[in-house]
């Protein structure tokens, strides 16, 4: 494959809770961003979010005025489909985790891009071989798993399947660090590293609480204060929704076969009840509202 030129451009499809985070630290980092979303009422949103994120960042004293006036101009919202991708370097889509959806995008991604362009999923656990088998040009698709707030987390998720080229695994390390991100590279496997060890943690904590181990605070503590975890297993389950980490440990038992991931009954309760954690005020914690 020949030397690619450098990536100057991206379009990031979907304006959502990551796809507008994301368009934001690229354009921090000064590429050109083109911002798609399927309407004008969604884009609007989300440039007045990144808006506010960057006013929040000048009150820190993180983001200067003038970074605020070139970050907001480096981003064009479009809900033109073919005008956001037609000459991007580099697309990172960050749509609905739903594969029929993000396969029918790359489809559309193959045939509207030029040939060398890069197109990379957010996908936080679909398989992303599949996703490239999509396309006529595998060997170009990778997964790039932002964590949210995504201008805040270092962490990205550089996934790579079989196919996937290593020249354009190299592209896109080079641009997760331009965004000032600390990039791992992972092989496409259920999970990747960080759902899976994290969800590991999270149900083996839950056994904890069903076998009387410990409160369900003290648990926390144990890692919070014995192994230096910025939040223990329960609260941070809490905090991502008991829902979520239900459906993610029922998808990787299915696909590792492992009982580490056999959903443990407490957790299938507490969601069969409605405590899904924060967002309910009830979970391993009481929320209060904010
Ligand atoms: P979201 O629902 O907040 O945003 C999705 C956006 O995609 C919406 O604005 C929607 O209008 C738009 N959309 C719908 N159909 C589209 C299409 N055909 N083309 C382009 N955009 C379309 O979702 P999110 O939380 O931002 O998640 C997006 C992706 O990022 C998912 O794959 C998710 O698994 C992954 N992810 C989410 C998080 C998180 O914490 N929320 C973290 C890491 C990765």
């Amino acid at each position: 494959m020949e030397t690619r030129t450098p990536i100057r451009s991206i379009a990031v499809l979907g304006a959502g809770t990551m796809g507008r985070g994301i368009a934001q630290v690229a354009a921090m980092a000064g590429y050109a961003v083109r911002l798609y979303d399927l309407n004008e009422e969604i884009l609007d949103r989300a440039m007045k979010h990144i808006e506010t994120t960057l006013d929040g960042g000048i009150r820190r004293g993180k983001v200067t005025e003038e970074e605020k006036k070139a970050t907001l101009s480096a981003i064009e919202p479009t809900a033109d489909f073919r005008h956001a991708v037609a000459d991007a370097d580099l697309v990172i889509e960050a749509a609905p985790e739903k594969l029929a959806l993000k396969q029918e995008i790359f489809r559309s991604l193959d045939r509207s891009c030029p040939s060398e362009t890069i197109l990379a999923t957010n996908t936080s656990s679909l398989s992303v071989k599949e996703i490239a088998e999509a396309t006529r040009r595998p060997q170009a698709v990778l997964g790039m798993h932002f964590f949210n707030p995504p201008h805040i987390m270092k962490l990205v998720e550089v996934v790579r399947h079989d196919e996937t080229a290593p020249e354009v695994v190299e592209v896109v390390l080079d641009v997760a660090r331009r965004m000032k991100k600390e990039p791992i590279v992972v092989r496409d496997f259920p999970g990747f590293a960080t759902s899976r060890l994290g969800v590991a943690l999270g149900l083996e904590a839950m056994r904890m609480v069903e076998q009387g181990v410990a409160s369900v605070e003290d648990i926390d503590r144990a890692m919070e204060l014995g192994y230096n975890h910025p939040m223990g297993p329960l609260r941070l389950g809490d905090l991502v929704g008991l829902d979520v980490r239900l459906h993610i440990a029922e998808y990787l038992y299915e696909k590792l076969g492992s009982e580490v991931f056999r959903p443990p009954e407490i957790l299938k309760r507490m969601v069969r009840e409605g405590k899904l954690g924060k967002k309910t005020g009830q979970g391993f914690y009481r929320w209060e509202e904010t």
